[in-house]
């Protein structure tokens, strides 16, 4: 096979790479692919034959879709499961996305750890797990199992008994780690062992001769995912693919592979801080925006099954810009912190920085509240942040934001026990937001008094005129 390079804007065909595609001008829009060898259309009646094209016709199922869902196992972590849409389904492609380090290989070794050990017999020895490690060496990746596999044996809820030695014996047998970072080498071993589970860390490490492209370019990562996913669907291999992002956003890599996988995972959080979010981005077979939260621990990820709580361990109340507000994750109500800080500018043009919180709309905020509660942010920097880390992009948590910049701004502090929810428009009145009762009922039961929303008040400025801000 020889390879190809296509440009990505207007599909012409060069033999060699280039900067700059003859055909269109672009620039660094030439992707290394592989030539087919010159199958044509003709002849496509003696290609195929009537029955293997049968497969391809679905009469529409009568069942509910989701009569599927029978054929799930359990992952047997349960917050994954829920990010998954119930756990794993045959076949299912998903890849996990996160910055380097943040512990998608950590979570994978959990599960590849209670899936070997699990009394179901999800993994036989012969049918064992393939974990292609192409970013640890072997001996790194045994440690870790080592070290999580004494935590696992202390919590024998779902696994099996097995004294020190044996454990390992055990894992052993059924948990082969492949060292090749060649993709053909790896789909032989596929075809060879027919694992149960396939875990590729990481998808950037792959690559495929026929492209001379290095391993991590846009062509590889795609042709290598390609040849994957053509092996391990007809034989129902669950896999799972590790995408490194870079924190300055995604790079090509995993993004081009979304449309090409069933579930796309994001795993994040601040590297420091413990917490981390399992966020489905995509997912075929169930619902996304679901949302998995996990605390980080020497240990390995512990599950946190009431997140709410652990967010207000770091809440500081009572200080001025702190103000707590409830976003929905997925079908959960969560109790999240914002702080704000407000200080003189001196720049001809105000600074707006958002940490977790969207560029945009604390500019629109800033807006509002000058112009609506005659707050002068004209000549001020705001900075707002949500804590541990997280992306908060919901409208429900305007109100929030809002009132910690004007407590930060007058130094006031905002009453205890009370959260603001609610969407801020433009003309500075509040709106109602989806699932507020959910809402309010999370707050009542974490032991907050107050809830201040669109039943209570109107607009930002009757809400600010009675917090004194
Ligand atoms: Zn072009």
């Amino acid at each position: 096979m020889s390879a190809k390079f296509v440009c990505q804007k207007c599909g012409a065909s060069h033999p060699k790479w280039q900067g700059q595609c003859n055909d269109c001008g672009q620039w660094h829009s030439l992707v290394e692919e592989v030539a087919q060898s010159s199958k044509s259309n003709k002849n496509l009646t003696t290609r195929f034959k009537p029955k293997e094209l049968e497969q391809f016709l679905v009469s529409l199922p009568e069942e509910d879709v989701f009569s599927s869902d029978k054929k799930r196992v359990s992952s047997l972590i349960g917050e994954l499961d829920r990010v998954l849409g119930g756990g794993l389904v045959a076949g299912v492609v998903a890849l996990i996305g996160g910055e380097p380090g943040i512990g998608k290989s950590t979570l994978l070794t959990q599960l590849v750890l209670k899936l070997t050990l699990a009394k179901k017999r999800f993994v036989s020895n012969k049918q064992p797990i393939l974990y292609v490690c192409g970013e640890e060496s072997p001996q790194q990746i045994s440690l870790r199992i080592k070290r999580i596999a004494k935590n696992e044996h202390k919590k024998p809820k779902k696994t099996k008994q097995f004294s020190g030695q044996d454990l390992l014996e055990v894992i052993g047998q059924k948990l082969l780690l492949v060292t090749t970072t060649d993709v053909d080498q790896l789909l032989a071993l596929i075809k060879q062992h027919q694992p149960s589970l396939l875990v590729v860390d990481s998808i950037q490490t792959l690559s495929t001769s026929d492209l001379t492209g290095a391993s991590g370019s846009v062509g590889q990562i795609r042709e290598c995912t390609q040849r994957l996913i053509e092996v391990v669907k007809p034989r129902g291999i669950a896999t799972f693919l590790v995408g490194h992002v870079t924190k300055e956003g995604s790079i090509a890599g995993p993004k081009i592979l979304e449309h090409m996988v069933d579930t796309v995972l994001e795993m994040e959080g601040e590297r420091t801080g413990q917490l981390r979010l399992l966020r489905a981005v995509k997912n075929r077979f169930g619902a996304t925006d679901e949302v998995g939260v996990f605390r980080l621990t020497d240990l390995g990820l512990t599950e946190v099954s009431n997140p709410s709580e652990l967010f207000l361990d770091e809440v500081t109340q009572g200080v001025p810009g702190s103000a707590t507000v409830c976003t929905m994750e997925g079908t959960r109500p969560l109790l999240a912190e914002i702080q704000a800080l407000v200080v003189d500018s001196n720049l001809a043009m105000p600074r707006r920085v958002g940490r977790g919180i969207e560029l945009s709309r604390i500019q629109v905020l800033a807006a509002v509240l000058q112009k609506h509660a005659k707050l002068p942010l004209g000549s001020k920097d705001v900075f707002l942040s949500a804590t541990g880390g997280f992306k908060l992009k919901e409208p429900a948590i305007d109100l929030g934001c809002a009132v910690a910049v004007a407590s930060s701004l007058k130094n006031k502090k905002l009453p205890k026990n009370t959260v603001f929810i609610g969407e801020i428009g433009l003309l500075g009145e509040l709106r109602t937001v989806s699932f507020l009762k959910q809402r309010i009922k999370e707050a009542k039961r974490l032991g907050f008094k107050k809830i201040i929303s669109r039943q209570s008040h109107k607009t930002i400025k009757q809400v600010l005129k009675e917090l004194g801000c």
